[in-house]
């Protein structure tokens, strides 16, 4: 058999096996896409059923999280926790809220979430969590006691040496704190190490916060010095408005650039002079509030409930909302529009059209795993500091997490060379992040 047949044989299976789950077959099958050149000169890496044992989790956990809402009504969400891969170390990934989570897509999370970190190169394997709780509109109290009737299951399964998750789509440092305080309560035991993310007076990092986006666009400029470009005087599209946009735009614009645009669920803002990301945070953070608030507030900010972010001019495009945000017809309105950089704050935002468009186009294209791994990074920096009872300055840990984006991209621009795939930074991150868990797994056996 050969290799693609090899491949092919490996997909079909999973399909079969996980009908109904459409992003957890987007994300194996990317993966499995670039390893057929790994598998064509390296066989071994498919001995002792290795492809199939990464593609199944180790675990994957669903629980029912019943709460009481404000009026009384008793409310019945249901709760995932996906033990992908901890060969590398304890389980490490996230945890969502939002009423699109199900089981297939807290697969394809945890999937790539053990490449993410694995590219780190700090001991961590990989996780993902969350539960179709919609965050909006609820009261603080109600968030509360979702958050604890939540961690009332979670916290058997988790714990420094197992799984340590920590915050992303709808879990920020409030809710990792209603988290932490009923977990604390649930073991009688100050247990920081079980969860990233938490404030700075028990237990958190600094950096913490800022990490993923700052991450990103220290990625972004790396990716960009090796083709002789720089964030410096660049136009920069970036979507969402969340902590991963909000800390990517902040960073790019100390670096030089303009973001030109940013958006939420609603709707784009045109941001032609810059965001102000004081206003933006205390819109978002403090004040809950929509995009259109913004344009609202500032003069040459403008609000757009149709269209696309994407139609806009610019140099450097870094997706930071959701999944599969950005297609085909996305990807080439950037090439039409001059975008030559993309770096993915979010994970998957771009679907597997994009990612075609954008090789076709020549833009150069930092995939997720890599570009947004500074958070889960900064989480195993927190981890660190929680084991050794110590806490780092901001400059410390900031200088940390540049060395280690700046060896994530030299690691996928030199793997991808090394497969004869030169710029190929998908290709790249794949392997790289495979080769390290893959040897973990044959060195530890068939478990
Ligand atoms: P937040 O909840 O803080 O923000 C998410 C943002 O994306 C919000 O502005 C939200 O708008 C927007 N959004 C969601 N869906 C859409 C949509 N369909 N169209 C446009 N905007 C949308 O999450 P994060 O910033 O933490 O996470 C963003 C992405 O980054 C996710 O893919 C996450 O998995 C990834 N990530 C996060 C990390 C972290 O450290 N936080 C680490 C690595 C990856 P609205 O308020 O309207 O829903």
């Amino acid at each position: 058999m050969n290799v693609d047949e090899q491949v092919s044989n490996y997909y079909n299976l999973l399909l079969k096996r996980n009908a109904g789950e459409p992003e957890f077959h987007q994300a194996v099958s990317e993966v499995l896409d670039s390893l057929k050149v790994v598998l064509a000169k390296d066989p071994h890496y498919a001995d002792y059923g290795l492809i199939q044992r990464l593609c199944e989790p180790e675990r994957q956990l669903i629980f029912r999280v019943p709460w009481v809402d404000d009026k009384g009504t008793v409310q019945v969400n249901r709760g995932f926790r996906v033990q992908f891969n901890s060969a590398l170390g304890p389980y490490k990934g996230g945890l969502r809220f939002h009423p699109s989570v199900n089981l297939g897509i807290i697969k394809f999370l945890g999937f790539e979430q053990i490449f993410k970190n694995s590219l780190t190169g700090l001991p961590i394997g990989g996780a993902k969590g969350g539960s179709d709780f919609d965050p909006k509109g609820r009261s603080e109290a109600e968030i509360m006691r979702f958050c604890q009737s939540f961690m009332t299951e979670l916290f058997r399964h988790i714990g420094e040496y197992r799984d340590v998750p920590a915050g992303d789509i709808g879990v920020g440092g409030r809710e990792i704190g209603f988290l932490f305080g009923q977990y604390r309560r649930l073991v009688n035991q100050h247990e920081s190490g079980v969860l990233t993310g938490k404030g700075l007076t028990w237990g958190g990092s600094l950096v913490r916060t800022e990490a993923t986006g700052y991450g990103a666009v220290y990625l972004t400029n790396e990716m960009m010095a090796a083709h002789n470009d720089s964030l410096d005087g660049k136009r920069v599209i970036v979507s969402g408005s969340g902590n991963v946009a909000i800390y990517a735009t902040a960073k790019a614009q100390e670096l030089g650039a303009t973001v030109i645009g940013f958006s939420d669920s609603s709707g784009w803002v045109h941001t032609p002079n810059g965001v102000d990301v004081a206003k933006l945070r205390e819109i978002k953070d403090q004040r809950r509030e929509r995009v259109s608030v913004y344009a609202d507030e500032i003069k040459d900010a403008t609000f757009h409930s149709t269209g696309s972010l994407w139609s806009l001019t610019a140099d450097v495009a870094l997706p930071c909302a959701t999944q599969n945000e950005l297609n085909g017809e996305h990807a080439n309105m950037l090439a039409d529009n001059g975008v030559r950089f993309v770096a993915e704050g979010a994970n998957m935002p771009s679907t597997a059209d994009a990612i075609e468009v954008f090789r076709e186009r020549g833009i150069y294209f930092a995939p997720g795993k890599a570009a947004n791994a500074g958070g889960v990074a900064t989480s195993a920096l927190e981890m660190q500091q929680n084991a050794s009872r110590d806490s780092w300055s901001f400059d410390y840990t900031d200088s940390r997490l540049q060395t280690i984006m700046s060896n994530i991209f030299k690691s996928i621009d030199r793997t991808a060379r090394e497969y004869g795939h030169e710029g190929n930074y998908v290709v790249g991150a794949n392997i790289a992040g495979f080769r390290k868990v893959a040897d973990a797994m044959l060195a530890q056996g068939v478990i």
